[in-house]
């Protein structure tokens, strides 16, 4: 939950979202879904790739191998090349798209080096493939995440407990960021040229 949502500000961090512009006149704009409109307006396909690739290091958790290579500045490194060939492929800005995805990807290293571990050994690889040594952040911000779901008590209750201080923490970045972004639309909406209006 929260790295998604952190995956989200990571994306909206670069507003000068080439989509996201809108041609607010021409009549085809105004038969698009209202939905779709919105979806772009906010960042559509990058950002929500970007919450997927923020939450995406713990599938790790399926392969018996939690916190280790997925959770490592080596696959920030195969994100990134991986997501500028992709946007290559795609004819989308090169530069941008892979740092985007690249931090998003990051942006999950952090939060779990920022919070707190319980089962040893404590913290992230980070730094594979260059060292297998173990890192965990001094002070922790986000508790650790309950798998004892043999224990209702606490893997319900305080996972809610968890998830609710993470949006705590993370909502107000969010809602920043996005309030930055919808200022920064207008004025680039302000700044497209009227061709439409030449004619008349
Ligand atoms: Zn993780």
């Amino acid at each position: 939950m929260g790295h998604a949502l952190a995956g989200v500000a990571v994306s909206w961090v670069n507003h000068k979202d080439t989509k996201a512009r809108g041609n607010h006149n021409g009549t085809k704009a105004q038969r698009e879904g209202t939905v779709r409109r919105l979806y772009e307006r906010w960042g559509g396909g990058l950002t929500v790739t970007c919450a997927i690739l923020a939450a995406a290091p713990d599938l790790d958790l399926l392969f018996n191998a939690h916190r280790t290579y997925t959770h490592s500045i080596g696959a920030v490194i195969i994100v990134t090349v991986i997501a500028a060939l992709v946007a290559r492929w795609r004819g989308l800005p090169v530069a941008r798209v892979a740092l985007t995805c690249g931090a998003a990807w990051g942006s999950h290293l952090l939060l779990d080096w920022l919070g707190a571990d319980t089962n040893p050994p404590f913290g992230i690889m980070a730094l594979w493939p260059f060292s297998h040594g173990w890192y965990i952040s001094k002070v922790s911000i986000f508790d650790s995440v309950s798998r004892r779901y043999w224990l209702p008590q606490q893997f319900i209750w305080g996972n809610l407990l968890n998830v609710g201080w993470e949006v705590l923490v993370l909502a107000p970045i969010v809602i920043v960021l996005g309030l930055i972004r919808v200022k920064a639309l207008a004025r680039l909406a302000s700044e497209m040229p009227r061709d439409h209006h030449t004619a008349e």
